[in-house]
């Protein structure tokens, strides 16, 4: 039940820990991150307490300067490592918070389209659906957007893509999502208390925006595509 993303220069297997448990309070089941490291994308999942999770990680160290995590509450899918998040396929990894309700339809298209999946839930035709549209020639960004147009319900998403080290993308629609600025590193977090070791410099998308981040700064788009500015805050709270 909480997301967050990191783009900058540091290692950041650790830090993306550190910040789900700060996201404890919300509530959740199991856990994971993914980063891209030299060896490409690349995760660590792990069902109960974040200990678990950090364990993992400690004994199977995860390389990289760009990653995603999340915390799981189940709502499709039993709690087990296979269902947790992120959800990756060779092109990208992705983390989901809430419900896609029109989950379903959209994996039985990608299934008569030859795309397996992995998990019972919901959130797997994101990573499914963006990775077909950039099968077909999309770019990234290209991809996310034709993917959230097709999304029923409600969600925060946070991607990362294999041979992408400078580009993480955020939407949301019905569930929270804010954008901290670093020095030289971007963060994605459900609220300002996850990002609160990294920044207090917080910008808290609105219904329907998604956001293109590097390490420099980040794009933020409403529904259309269209850049959009959105407040900057600079106290940590619930909005
Ligand atoms: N519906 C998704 C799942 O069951 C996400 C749940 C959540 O918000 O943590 O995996």
């Amino acid at each position: 039940c909480g997301i967050i993303g990191i783009v900058g220069t540091n290692p950041v297997a650790h830090r993306l820990v550190e910040a789900l448990k700060r996201l404890e309070y919300r509530g959740y089941d199991s856990a994971g991150i993914a980063t891209l490291g030299p060896d490409g994308l690349d995760r660590r999942r792990a069902e109960g307490k974040l200990v678990n999770l950090e364990r993992f990680v400690g004994e199977n160290p995860l390389p990289g300067t760009i990653g995603i995590g999340h915390t799981r509450w189940a709502t499709h899918g039993v709690p087990t490592v296979r269902n947790a998040h992120p959800h990756a396929t060779q092109r990208l990894a992705v983390v989901h918070n809430g419900i896609i309700e029109n989950f379903r339809e959209l994996r039985a298209e990608l299934e008569r389209d030859g795309y397996r999946f992995e998990s019972d839930t919901d959130s797997e035709v994101v990573a499914v659906h963006a990775t077909r549209a950039m099968d077909r020639g999309a770019a990234p960004r290209e991809a996310v957007h034709t993917t959230l147009r097709r999304l029923e319900g409600a969600f925060s998403l946070a991607f990362i893509f294999a041979g992408e080290e400078n580009l993480l993308i955020g939407a949301r629609r019905g569930s929270p999502l804010a954008v901290g600025e670093g020095r030289g590193e971007m963060f994605l977090g459900s609220d300002a208390i996850a990002l609160s070791p990294f920044t207090d410099a917080i910008r808290y998308l609105e219904d329907g925006d998604w956001v293109v981040l590097d390490r420099d700064g980040a794009t933020i788009l409403d529904a259309e595509g269209r850049a959009v500015e959105r407040v900057l805050t600079r106290s940590v709270g619930k909005p």
